[in-house]
């Protein structure tokens, strides 16, 4: 999701006449995206900024955006704190950006020099903006209001690669689960309409596009609040049909909400690929009530069972928090346990970190870091060994692969993914890149198959 916020941020600012630079050091404005679900990741930010004050007062022309979670998070302590940010915008008034860089009196790069150009206010004082100090460059603009989710321009984004993109049909989430931040930073679940999202998967089709993944922080509800019927398999039904479409992903199911209609829809539809990333969180039926995660251990595994009887080669992936207030060594092997029986082609795992404001955080966070890291490297050694002896067994077999481009790894060798979802490294022709090749695999390692084209 932030992937996708900072390539429609970059497709904005692109079409307002800004230029990608290769080293942040040459640019004129300089934005994070952030991110809240964890500590760790607000502490990076915490330090970038630090490290940023000096550019900042070599060239105080430089405009300084913090954006996304965080921004909507902390909003006016970032500026208190980091006094040479200029905008602090959240995830939900992102249209907004390239109106507020520009409010900073940098000059439009279509237009004249950098010298005196005049300063604008930011425009539109719905903003909840503190103009502290002076006006213009040395005021910081605030933008943390509730955006409106149909006035987001969408369609101007900047893709990775041509043949691959993220297309959002549901912003927020309404599920409240005890350690989470989401809700309290993305703000109430809403749907796009259906037409909407087919008309923006046609036009990128048009433009070149194979595989789509649908987003959402829980796309088995997408629908409920358009209130007539709609569902996620009435949106893939439709999505299906765009021809041309030939990879259809999404991302990130509700165990509570995976219905036997999405996994029917998922059997029969052509272009919707057998992968579903369904977060079990834990295995502990008292830590997943205590988590608000609505759903029992017995209920997941049913409807693990029930995916894989209905949706021929499906592979499940999961997420995982371990160290949650309370978590006994008992509870945590029933998270171990669960790995084990469901054989998950890949899992996140993760150390529990209080987020303020959440319930979990009034909770205490009895769980010691070291125990949290000691449970971790368990989890992961477990899955490891099963990812090891799964793809070990998929030698000999012939998989259907998108080539993404050259491996980081090995420049030699072309990398994609599997309909599956499988990583897979070969060899071949860098011209490969953005069509579908028929590859047989011929060695493994936990998390790459190896091959050669057919
Ligand atoms: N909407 C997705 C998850 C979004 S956050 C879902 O419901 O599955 C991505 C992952 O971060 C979560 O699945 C969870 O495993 C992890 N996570 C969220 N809050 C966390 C916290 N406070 N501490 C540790 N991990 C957390
Ligand atoms: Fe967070 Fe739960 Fe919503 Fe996922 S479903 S974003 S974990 S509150």
């Amino acid at each position: 999701m932030n992937k996708l916020d900072s390539e429609i941020v970059a497709g904005q600012l692109a079409e307002a006449g800004y230029a990608l630079v290769d080293d942040a050091a040459d640019a004129d404005v300089v934005l994070i995206n952030t991110c809240s679900v964890r500590q760790h990741a607000e502490e990076k930010v915490w330090s970038l900024l630090g490290t940023l004050r000096h550019r900042k007062a070599k060239n105080p022309g430089l405009v300084l955006v913090v954006m996304g979670c965080m921004a909507q998070r902390e909003g006016e302590r970032i500026v208190r704190r980091m006094p040479h940010v200029d905008i602090v915008c959240g995830p939900m008034e992102l249209a907004r950006l390239p109106e507020l860089i520009a409010s900073r009196g940098l000059p439009r790069p279509r237009e004249g020099t950098q010298d005196e150009v005049p300063v604008h206010p930011p425009a539109g004082q719905e903003t909840r903006g503190r103009q502290d100090g002076t006006r213009g460059r040395n005021s910081h603009v605030l933008a943390v209001a509730e955006g409106d989710l149909g006035s987001f321009p969408r369609i101007v984004q900047r893709r990775p690669n041509r043949f691959q993109a993220f297309v959002s049909i549901l912003r927020g989430c309404d599920n409240y689960c005890s350690y989470c931040i989401v809700p309290y930073v993305r703000g109430r679940e809403a749907s796009r309409p259906v037409a909407e999202i087919a008309d923006e998967v046609r036009r990128l089709v048009a433009d070149g596009v194979k595989e789509v993944t649908l987003l959402g922080q829980n796309v088995n509800s997408y629908g409920h609040a358009l209130g007539d019927g709609t569902t996620l398999s009435t949106l893939l039904r439709q999505l299906d049909r765009i021809a041309g479409l030939e990879r259809l992903r999404f991302v990130t199911s509700h165990p509570k909400d995976a219905s036997d209609e999405l996994f029917a829809a998922m059997a029969e539809l052509p272009s919707v690929c057998p992968h579903l990333h369904l977060p079990a969180q834990a295995g502990s039926n008292r830590v997943l009530c205590d988590m608000n995660r609505r759903y029992t251990r017995e209920h997941y595994l049913d409807r693990v069972a029930r995916a894989r009887e209905m949706v021929p080669g499906i592979e499940l992936a999961s997420d995982f928090i371990v160290g949650f207030p309370g978590e006994t060594e008992e509870e945590f092997e029933e998270t171990v346990d669960l790995v084990r029986r469901v054989e998950f082609q890949n899992c996140f795992i993760f150390k529990y970190s209080p987020r303020p404001g959440t319930r979990a955080a009034k909770m205490p966070d009895d769980v010691p870091w070291a125990t949290k890291q000691a449970r971790n490297r368990r989890l992961l050694a477990v899955q490891e060994a099963i990812m090891k002896r799964r793809n070990a067994a998929l030698v000999g077999q012939t998989l259907e692969v998108l080539v993404e481009g050259t491996s980081k790894k090995d420049a030699g060798k072309l990398i994609g993914r599997s309909r599956a979802n499988h990583i897979v490294a070969f060899p071949g022709d860098p011209a490969l890149e953005g069509q579908t090749v028929r590859v047989e695999i011929v060695d493994s390692t936990p998390l790459t198959l190896f091959g050669k084209i057919l």
